[in-house]
């Protein structure tokens, strides 16, 4: 989003403009940004064998999906849903890897019937794996190298408690289930969470996961997993994805030479690539003063935007009908009857009643985590394209509410 000539714009279009066709609340994605996040990571490790899988649970539109195998993306997929989807926008099966965790062995023998590539992070699976299809299917093993390289407790998962991956300190027992079930061990992989602040944190576990890849003789890919950390505030950083492949890059050489191994390495990211590109866009309801503060009550809750009242997630909310207006504080609230806070004493342009906020960061974890709680429809997504915009998906309607509800007689 751009202000020029005090008009906010994406890709030349004013924001104003989209919320005139499409009417708020709605969700639009810049896809010119979700094609530079890609580009900007597969750069940073132009010389080495690396492959993007977009972690589609951070934005599933199939527009999304079509788009990201166009530019030559992989998925990563997390249920057999996902799998579907992925398949139904066009992948190859060999180009999605499923990674559950804690589903049933049948969703994991579903996907293994479409041909798609499985991630296994639970030793009674392997074994189950192993005795199920020998060494005739391939297997990817996520392995949890007890590291915690991000802020927030509630989206990191490679603590010592964390319900995430296979112990490293549980090797042994895998490789005796490797032996006697004669599962072939293709890959290994860790995933160790959200927003990765300390590079040197990160770096520490992916050379755990080294050491420990060097055991597996049938060793093609080295899956780091994600949890890249995107800007959220004005003036904040991100992973330093440029220094993280210089170094990375580096450590990978090492090891081919040191192995006699030719790995290709693998990223997994679903933030980094659709985050930024996302904005929400929603109308003002009410002004309401109290004694201790101003709220801004817009049309729209936490049944559309859930990531602020689930884990104090970081929304930047811009005044897109008054850009030049003097900034105040609010607490910009929903409609939902539940506590319901978007943002607790935020400066924001002048805010008045029928203004357009825009939330920013709204392309992962946003739309693919609304419901209809209090009865709402889910919002339009919108994309921008070449600087035109698209309908992704339809508002929701009273059909929708009532789909697949059956009245009983009384
Ligand atoms: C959620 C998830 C990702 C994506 O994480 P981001 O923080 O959105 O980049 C990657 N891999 C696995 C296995 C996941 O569960």
């Amino acid at each position: 989003m751009e202000l020029t000539n005090g008009k906010y714009t994406i890709q030349g279009i004013p924001v104003l403009d989209i919320v005139k066709e499409f009417e708020a609340p709605v969700y639009v994605y810049d896809f010119s940004k979700m094609e530079e996040q890609y580009k900007r990571l597969k750069n940073a490790f132009s010389g080495t064998k690396m492959r993007v899988l977009y972690a589609c649970k951070a934005l599933t539109n199939i527009n999304v999906l079509r788009f990201f195998n166009h530019l030559g993306s992989g998925l990563d997929t997390v249920s057999i849903q996902e799998v579907m989807l992925g398949l139904k926008a066009g992948f190859a099966p060999e180009n999605i890897v499923f990674t559950p965790n804690c589903v049933s062995f049948e969703e994991i023998k579903m996907a293994v019937e479409k041909g798609v590539r499985i991630n296994i992070d639970n030793i009674s699976i392997l074994e189950q794996f192993g005795n199920e299809y020998g060494d005739s299917v391939p297997v990817c093993i996520r392995i949890n190298p007890h590291i915690l390289a991000g802020g927030n407790p509630k989206i990191s998962t490679g603590h010592i408690d964390s319900k995430f991956g296979i112990s490293i300190y549980q090797m042994r027992h895998v490789h005796r289930v490797v032996t006697s079930s004669g599962v072939r061990v293709e890959g290994v992989h860790m995933h160790t969470g959200s927003d990765i602040l300390d590079m040197d944190v990160f770096l520490r576990g992916a050379d755990i996961l080294l050491q420990q890849a060097k055991d597996f003789e049938h060793l093609k890919t080295v899956d780091f997993g994600s949890g890249f950390k995107v800007p959220y505030k004005p003036g904040d950083g991100g992973t330093d994805i440029e220094a993280l492949g210089k170094r990375l890059s580096g450590r990978m050489a090492e090891f081919n030479q040191e192995t006699g191994k030719d790995v290709e390495i693998q990223f997994e990211p679903g933030k980094f690539l659709v985050s930024e590109s996302g904005y929400f866009l929603v109308k003002t309801n009410v002004i309401k003063t109290t004694t201790a503060t101003v709220f801004a009550g817009i049309d729209s809750g936490l049944n559309h935007l859930i990531r602020p009242m689930f884990y104090d997630a970081y929304h930047h909310i811009m005044n897109v009908s008054n850009p030049e207006g003097t900034e105040r504080f609010y607490t910009v609230v929903g409609y939902v009857c539940e506590t319901d806070t978007f943002a607790w004493d935020r400066k924001i342009n002048e805010i008045r009643e029928g203004d357009i906020l825009a939330f920013l960061n709204a392309g992962a974890y946003a739309f693919s985590m609304a419901s209809n709680y209090n009865s709402r429809f889910r919002p339009a997504e919108v994309g921008i394209i070449n600087g035109e915009m698209h309908l992704l998906r339809k508002r929701e309607t009273m059909d929708d509410l009532l789909r697949g509800q059956v009245e009983i007689k009384f």
